[in-house]
């Protein structure tokens, strides 16, 4: 792609942090960054009111709607961002990219139609071309490190597989990962793609990446990247399909408003919610629905942020407590204070526990709908949906719908977020209704040819494995 120089940047947003550290900074220099220097979180200094454009927006197609909103809070050209977009978007198998579809009394919104059959890649292929778009123009290189458990590590793979600038290395817990998921990872070949099975545990994993990530001399001379769901570039790419989904369904039921029920874990997906409905897109309810992981149903019914054990669920990408977004929406819910996040996220990591004051009687958010989807819960609303609409939930998004279905008003339709293809789950599937799911793709990946390196538990055998196949920058 060639960059263009000069050209149209119409968002004057800078990112600040929600810990009040560090200067403004513009779009791009917020995406390199990732989380702030001061341990914050990046979040826009303003929320554009894009209410009297809904009209327009309703007719567009999803790569046009994302070149509108996106462009609202980025300092990309134009011409520049509508290739970023285009090219993000084309490796998709739907044409409508995110179709929405009804099935019994809701509406499904499918966001499983990229390179891994997850939600995530919505977001990560845009944020993959941006990285490679802003390393193209400066010249530099980028090693990304991640640790997974399964779902995110490909989407991350998929979104930088064959880039020019970018290596990216993956750690995952050895014989530890679902199958299907360490052959979306191991079976990519491209040469910048390099995946590690460590001799240990995903805690293991994240505790290596975190040593390596804390040596700050050795951070900045491999220019290391992450990839994870803090990147604002991330949540900003998922506000779309808000739009997208909410003025089609609004356009074909008739309906002024609508209601969104979002599967949760790290508060990213349902935080893109959030700022749609801050810009001005007709939302009444956002349905906060997880699983036995109930760390952000609990604080919106009490007002307290506590942290529980962790629980292994048939929702393994949601089997998580500290929700690592949530600090932006807090920042907002007590009045924009850095001061005061900065105490309380303090407070939370020495007690594991904060809390937001209530006056007698006041809801935490009226808009947050919070619910928790059960084992029991999760295999009922997969069985059901078979049976009567011939239509298999993935147990991730059977979390949304069953809370869903206890919150259903006749002139708001109930969109439910459909979080990944039942195929990557499918043991959950079989268990629910006895029957198979298949997806070709994932099929396919049985023959695969695969690549993979396996290391000890140590954090001096990684760093050395990076530094071997990372790229520096001149
Ligand atoms: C990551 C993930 C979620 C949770 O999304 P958050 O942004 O962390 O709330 C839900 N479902 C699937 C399939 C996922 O991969």
């Amino acid at each position: 792609m060639a960059p263009s120089e000069g050209g149209e940047s119409l968002s004057g947003i800078r990112y600040i942090s929600t810990r009040g550290g560090g200067d403004p900074t513009g779009f791009q220099d917020a995406v390199m960054t990732g989380l702030a220097p001061d341990g914050g979180l990046l979040i826009p200094d303003s929320i554009p009111d894009v209410r009297d454009r809904l009209e327009e927006w309703s007719g567009l197609s999803f790569a046009d709607l994302s070149f509108e909103v996106i462009r609202l809070f980025s300092d990309i050209p134009d011409a520049d961002l509508k290739q970023i977009i285009d090219r993000s978007y084309s490796a998709f198998r739907h044409p409508e990219v995110v179709p929405t579809v009804p099935v019994g009394g809701v509406h499904v919104m499918e966001l499983f139609h990229g390179p891994t059959l997850a939600f995530k890649d919505v977001a990560l292929q845009f944020l993959g071309n941006t990285f490679e778009y802003i390393l193209e123009r400066t010249g530099r290189h980028l090693n990304i490190l991640a640790a997974t458990s399964g779902d995110t590590g490909s989407a991350a793979i998929y979104s930088v597989r064959g880039r020019e600038h970018i290596q990216i290395f993956v750690m995952h817990p050895d014989g530890k990962v679902a199958p299907v998921q360490e052959r979306q990872m191991t079976a990519v070949l491209d040469e910048n793609v390099h995946n590690i099975a460590i001799k240990g545990t995903f805690d293991d994993c994240q505790r290596i990446m975190k040593s390596i990530f804390e040596d700050l001399d050795f951070k900045r001379k491999y220019s290391l990247g992450a990839v994870n769901s803090v990147n604002w570039a991330r949540v900003l790419a998922q506000i779309v399909y808000y739009f997208y989904s909410g003025l089609r369904t609004m356009k074909v039921t008739g309906a002024s408003r609508v209601r969104f029920a979002v599967p949760t874990g790290n508060f990213g997906d349902i935080l893109a919610g959030w700022y749609a409905l801050r810009m001005g897109l007709p939302v009444s309810h956002l349905v906060l629905a997880t699983n036995e992981n109930d760390i952000l149903a609990r604080f919106f019914e009490t007002g307290e942020y506590s942290l529980g054990t962790v629980y292994h669920t048939l929702s393994p990408s949601m089997d998580i407590q500290v929700a690592s977004n949530f600090e932006r929406y807090l920042y907002c819910r007590v009045g924009q204070d850095p001061e005061k996040i900065s105490a309380m996220m303090q407070q939370f990591r020495e007690t594991g526990k904060l809390a937001v004051e209530l006056a007698e009687g006041e809801e935490v958010d009226p808009v947050f709908i919070p619910g928790v989807g059960r084992r029991e819960d999760i295999l009922e609303v997969i069985r059901r949906y078979h049976d009567e609409f011939n239509y298999v939930l993935d147990p991730h998004t059977a979390v949304g719908v069953h809370v869903a279905e206890q919150h259903l008003n006749p002139d708001e339709p109930m969109i439910c977020l459909s979080t990944a293809h039942p195929a990557k789950f499918s043991a959950a599937i079989t268990e629910a209704t006895g029957a198979e799911v298949h997806h070709r793709i994932l099929d396919g990946l049985l023959q695969a040819e695969t690549r993979c390196t396996t290391l000890p538990n140590d954090v001096q055998a990684v760093r050395a494995f990076v530094v071997e196949h990372g790229q520096v920058s001149r």
